[in-house]
């Protein structure tokens, strides 16, 4: 994408503002008179037919009698005007439409929001909204928004969906104490969305940290892909439980991947760092404005109380950074900056009687030890002590350590005096929290960021030794019927993609499937095959353990008795004989087509882990065999697959190739399969590999 063409919506040179009026209260009031005060530089040009002047700027009738030339229209005049105003701005040489008129696709008018953005495409104009507060930067003081005032400067940008939350952000930024430099209003997305936006803030100078809330992203794929390339880190809070999943929860992959769970999957394939919620994302988003990742696994607490030491132990823990005992070598450091009944343990406490002295010592020679990754300062106002002298002690620490690639946070817990040193801290760069556990959360959120970074997602090279056009030539002929995929066709298509599915013959008489089982070998699963029968158990449609001619032949006759009293008008195509595969670990691979990120892989432990404790994890696919190997720990259940009560570990990375492989499928065929499983797949020890024994495909309806 052409970066330079966002400049013109971001970084305006010259700015109009369409609907400009000379009525306080109205939007085109506002929009201008903020211009003026955020002490915008470039020329500012109203339009309104009606007026030659409104707040002292002389006002045009339209965009086309403006004398020079212009970056971005600000557009606020009612939808229905909006699409004939495009049109001239285009013809004008307008770079970007900032459109805050409400009244498109918000409203169900599509058809208006489709004009717009072929009319500003036609002209190669970039359209921000519509339906949006506008545009707001500290870097080029420019508030050409209907918000009231430019954010606390500061490091980070915001981008908000929502236009209420980012005019509530604004103001929240002073009482909040987390400063942006911009904050972009992104409403209906229907030219730029958040993958453009995050491309764009990757490059601009005056953005270290870029914060995202999202409501639902439109171009799921580019949106990772974008922000994985990206240097900064960039926090999300996604709102809504995504309602797709339950609307699609057809299968059991789709109802287990409603709440939220592909977009979590998503992100850490993105690499964004995760907000729970709209504290949690200012909280995060100071601390990653402000401070390097957190590269290893050691945090070391000082504190000077004991209470707040513990909280930030169970917030360690519950955050996933649990703490360890500092070496000798730091304990006897601190030691030395503690009384006689002080504890150099970690927390560190270095107790009440501690003044800035012992807080600066202990700070300065120990960020730099080796051991410690990250360091959390914590202050409990005490009556001997003036809490701005323990900021400033903590400041000169830091400073002197010399360390500048390890994070630091801190909290201070007390009254007004607290309050205000730590807006001291975090005006000198340090974050600072009035709880102990939020500033351990920081710190998480840092050990997050370089988690996600450090994993790296690795290129999925596919496997060559597929074949897709078997696989297409299956699909193609069960379209051909117009019916659903029996289990002997989704197997076919799994085989194709190299996938280890237990051998599966049909059966068509009582004869053929006595030849059958001796072929494969007795003892045989038996189970019906017919595409109008997919959950072939619930029919009484599935035999295990099938062990003689005699019992396949009883087998071969009950099943179809089954199948028909189950469901008469059935089409049956007969009866598959199986290899009957030993019994080990059963695990399940799904798969869902999601509305927003497309083929999605899902991985689990079988039987009540997925039906009761839902202990499943997603990735978009493709996946490589390295992030396949990580979703196996991710479930709750990995212990399992690495061997319990002495159990020898099972062949996980046989199960990583197959995992990755079926990923491949999916995504190869991400035009034709909405959903699939393999469930069960059967696992056994390391080195005897995996066996597919079910397997089901749902293609898309076209
Ligand atoms: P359903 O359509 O009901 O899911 P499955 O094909 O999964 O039918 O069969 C039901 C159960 O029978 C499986 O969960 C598995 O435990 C067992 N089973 C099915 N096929 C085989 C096989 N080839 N070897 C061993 N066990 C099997
Ligand atoms: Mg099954």
């Amino acid at each position: 994408m052409n970066l330079e063409v966002l400049n013109g919506l971001l970084k305006p040179k010259s700015i109009a503002v369409v609907g400009a009026s000379a009525t306080p209260g109205k939007i085109g009031y506002t929009v201008v008179k903020n211009l003026l005060d955020s002490g915008y530089e470039g020329p500012i040009y109203p339009i309104n037919p009606k007026r030659d002047e409104i707040l002292g700027l002389k006002a045009y009738p339209s965009v086309l009698d403006v004398p020079g030339p212009i970056d971005a229209a600000v557009i606020v005049i009612p939808a229905r005007y909006v699409v004939q105003v495009a049109e001239e701005c285009g013809k004008k040489g307008v770079k970007g439409l900032i459109v805050i008129a409400s009244g498109f696709s918000e409203v169900g008018r599509h058809d208006l929001e489709d004009a717009l953005v072929s009319t500003a495409r036609r002209y190669g104009m970039r359209v921000l909204g519509p339906n949006i507060v506008g545009v707001l930067s500290n870097s080029d003081k420019c508030n050409a928004s209907f918000a009231p005032i430019l954010p606390l400067p500061g490091k980070a940008s915001l981008v908000s969906q929502s236009g209420a939350l980012l005019i509530a952000m604004d103001t929240a930024t002073y009482t909040r104490r987390v400063g942006f430099d911009k904050l972009i209003s992104i409403g209906n997305m229907s030219d730029v969305n958040f993958a453009d936006m995050v491309e764009w803030l990757s490059q601009d100078e005056n953005t270290a940290c870029i914060s995202l809330y999202i409501e639902g992203l439109k171009d799921g794929r580019r949106f990772i892909e974008v922000s994985r390339k990206t240097a900064k880190p960039i926090i999300a809070l996604k709102s809504g439980v995504s309602a797709h999943g339950a609307a699609a929860a057809a299968s059991h992959t789709g109802s287990l991947a409603g709440s939220g769970k592909v977009y979590e999957a998503a992100f850490q394939q993105a690499g964004v760092v995760h907000a729970s919620d709209l504290n949690n994302l200012f909280d995060r988003t100071l601390a990653l404005s402000l401070q390097p990742p957190m590269k290893g696994e050691n945090l070391l607490i000082i504190t000077n109380g004991g209470g707040v030491g513990v909280l930030a132990t169970d917030a360690a823990e519950r955050y996933g950074i649990p703490l360890r005992f500092a070496p000798e070598d730091v304990q006897a450091e601190l030691k030395k900056h503690m009384p006689e009944f002080g504890s150099a343990k970690n927390p560190a406490d270095l107790t009440g009687m501690a003044g800035r002295e012992w807080y600066e010592e202990s700070v300065e020679h120990t960020f730099g030890h080796p051991w410690v990754d990250a360091l959390t300062v914590l202050y409990c106002e005490t009556a001997m002590t003036d809490p701005m002298e323990i900021a400033k002690a903590i400041k000169a620490a830091v400073d002197r350590s010399g360390v500048t690639d390890k994070p630091i946070t801190v909290s201070f817990v007390g009254g007004e005096r607290s309050e205000r040193a730590m807006q001291w801290l975090v005006e000198h760069g340090i974050p600072a929290y009035g709880a102990p556990d939020v500033a351990v959360n920081a710190i998480a959120a840092l050990r997050e960021y370089a988690l996600t970074h450090e994993a790296g997602q690795g290129e999925f090279h596919p496997y060559a030794d597929v074949d897709e056009a078997a696989a297409r030539a299956i699909v193609a002929k069960v379209r051909a019927e117009g019916r659903e995929m029996t289990e002997i066709e989704a197997k076919g298509i799994f085989k194709a993609y190299g996938l280890p599915v237990a051998q599966t013959i049909l059966a068509t008489t009582e004869e053929e499937a006595v030849k059958l089982a001796a072929q494969i070998g007795y003892p045989v699963v038996m189970k019906i095959v017919s595409p109008d029968i997919l959950h072939k158990s619930d029919a009484g449609g599935v035999k295990v353990n099938v062990k003689n001619a005699d019992e396949v032949r009883a087998a071969y006759n009950e099943i179809l008795a089954n199948a028909r009293a189950y469901k008469p008008e059935a089409d049956i195509h007969g009866v598959a004989i199986q290899e009957m595969a030993p019994r080990a670990t059963e695990v399940i691979l799904g798969s869902i087509n999601d509305p927003t990120f497309g083929p999605t892989v899902m991985f689990g432990l079988g039987g009540i882990f997925v039906e009761v404790l839902k202990d499943v994890t997603f990735r978009v696919a493709p996946v490589n065999e390295a992030m396949a190997a990580q979703m196996l720990t991710d479930i709750k259940g990995a212990p399992i697959l690495a061997g319990v009560r002495g159990e020898k570990p099972r062949d996980r990375a046989a199960l990583a190739e197959v995992l990755s492989r079926y990923s491949q499928m999916i995504t190869d065929l991400g035009d034709e399969i909405a959903e699939s499983d393999a469930n069960p797949v059967i696992v056994y020890e390391e080195g005897q590999g995996v066996k597919v024994v079910d397997a089901r495909i749902i293609l898309k309806t076209k």
